[in-house]
């Protein structure tokens, strides 16, 4: 398909969906005396929190108004994640205790979508055993969301749209934003990776980038709101681009993103290791907005392991990474995302894990305890390791990652930085700022300072970090 034709059927779907808003608020102002209300859950990452913005844009588009409370919602709508196991779990009793909400108010719709509705057989278990859920779409087809509320309306159907085969991006969705001075900003979509522990290129399809000019006239539109820290999102960005032809990959994307007029700062993740270049790190110290904060997730530290988990890439060439890293921004800041015992990781290989984080010094890790991912490679693999005895070792790793991060924070004493601030502290007349390094400060501060930029020398670390305004 050509880059216009393309183009042209995303702006027909686009307004396709338009249309349907429009009957939509026709068919419900007759059902309510009042403004229905819409309630939606998000479960999972960032990606999803950033498509739950873009679903109640079309909510609202469609005449609903947003409410905190599924208790008095007429529309609730679970926006599902896959990573785990157990967290599919929860949703399957969250939407068990939706059957008290509709026996209570019979006419209120219910909904799921996400990637746990992209597997077909959550798709089927849902159908059959759940028949008070109303609409249930997957990750390609979420821009529809109009369309199968008017389906549902329309002709008292349950509308079940799961399917893979659409996976052009629908620029010009309404967005209706959580924050309002930090924002989410999707450049891509899916994965090609098949990490054998991960299910999200199953759930999510393959990788296709945004356009360029798209991510910008979305990141302008961003800055002229007020906001003051986006983010890049992708499941792996430093592959924006890739199997293009406009010929702008992440570097020059994020290039392009700095250049723009205003005063705020951008964040990016997550960023695979294998695909992380050195243009891309030397563009983040050029770039006086791009935050010197990488999230380079490493998963592992033994070889064995990372083979394993087919990451393309073993420690030796991690850590050589980490090394021309801090060579080209010596105050970057890292952090990682660990898994602790994946089948066939022994104590030694564990061990590797141990040290890596001691040579590369992170300054937080998100670390878990590996849990199988049914339909993964990982799941069929030989797991001899008891979750107590992994346990020990995940306790190992929080004790040993906690001394690092001490010693990182005890080093920023004295030191000042330019902070966001982003909420009230604990203490009356207290606000918490974030440095672009993403050490968290608390402070004195008027409130009318929330969603601005301000120096903040730091005067004490007692287990968190203390510090002064500076004028
Ligand atoms: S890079 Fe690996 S872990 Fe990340 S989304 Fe893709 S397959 Fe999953």
């Amino acid at each position: 398909m050509t880059e216009t034709t393309k183009q042209s059927a995303n702006t027909d779907c686009l307004q396709e969906q338009l249309g349907y808003t429009e009957r939509v608020k026709k068919l419900i102002s007759k059902r309510y005396a009042q403004q229905p209300l819409a309630f939606v859950h998000t479960y999972g990452c960032q990606q999803n929190v950033s498509d739950s913005e873009k679903i109640k844009g079309l909510l609202v588009s469609c005449g609903y108004e947003m409410t905190d409370s599924s208790d008095d919602a007429d529309f609730v709508l679970f926006n599902t994640c896959a990573v785990r196991e157990n967290a599919e779990d929860r949703v399957y009793g969250h939407v068990g205790q939706l059957k008290h909400n509709k026996r209570k108010k019979p006419g209120m719709i219910v909904a799921l979508c996400g990637c746990m509705t992209q597997q077909p057989t959550v798709a089927d278990k849902i159908k059959r055993s759940y028949p008070y859920v109303d609409i249930l779409f997957g990750t390609h087809v979420r821009h529809r969301l109009p369309e199968f509320i008017y389906r549902h309306l329309a002709f008292q159907e349950r509308v079940f749209e799961n399917s893979d085969s659409n996976n052009d991006i629908v620029e010009g969705l309404p967005v209706v934003r959580d924050g309002t001075f930090k924002a989410w900003l999707p450049i891509m979509h899916g994965c090609n990776n098949f990490c054998t522990y991960c299910i999200v290129p199953y759930v999510r399809g393959r990788e296709y980038s945004r356009e360029p000019e798209a991510v910008i006239e979305e990141a302008k539109q961003l800055i002229a709101s007020g906001v003051k820290e986006i983010m890049l999102l992708g499941q792996n960005v430093n592959s924006y681009g890739k199997g293009a032809d406009h010929g702008v990959n992440f570097a020059k994307l994020l290039r392009m993103v700095n250049d723009l007029e205003g005063d705020f700062r951008i964040r990016f993740m997550t960023s695979h290791p294998k695909d992380c270049t050195e243009e891309l790190l030397h563009t983040m110290a050029e770039c006086d907005k791009v935050c010197l904060n990488l999230h380079l997730p490493v998963q592992a530290g033994s070889d064995i392991t990372l083979r394993r988990m087919n990451r393309h890439y073993n420690s030796q060439e991690y850590l050589k990474l980490v090394k021309t890293a801090r060579e080209i921004m010596p105050d970057i800041q890292l952090s990682s995302d660990i898994i602790v015992g994946f089948p066939g990781e022994t104590y030694k290989d564990f061990k590797c894990t141990l040290d890596l984080i001691e040579q590369v010094r992170y300054y937080s890790l998100y670390t878990f305890i590996y849990s199988p991912r049914k339909g993964t490679p990982a799941a069929e693999m030989p797991d001899e390791i008891s979750y107590k005895e992994k346990s020990k070792w995940f306790t190992e790793l929080l004790e040993r990652q906690e001394q690092i991060s001490h010693k990182i924070n005890e080093s920023l004493v004295g030191k000042t930085f330019k902070v966001l601030c982003e909420e009230k502290g604990r203490e009356d007349g207290h606000i918490i700022g974030r440095t672009e390094g993403n050490a968290v400060i608390d402070f004195c501060g008027d409130e009318s300072l929330i969603g601005t930029f301000t120096s903040v020398q730091i005067i004490e670390f007692d287990g968190s970090l203390k510090g002064i305004k500076k004028y």
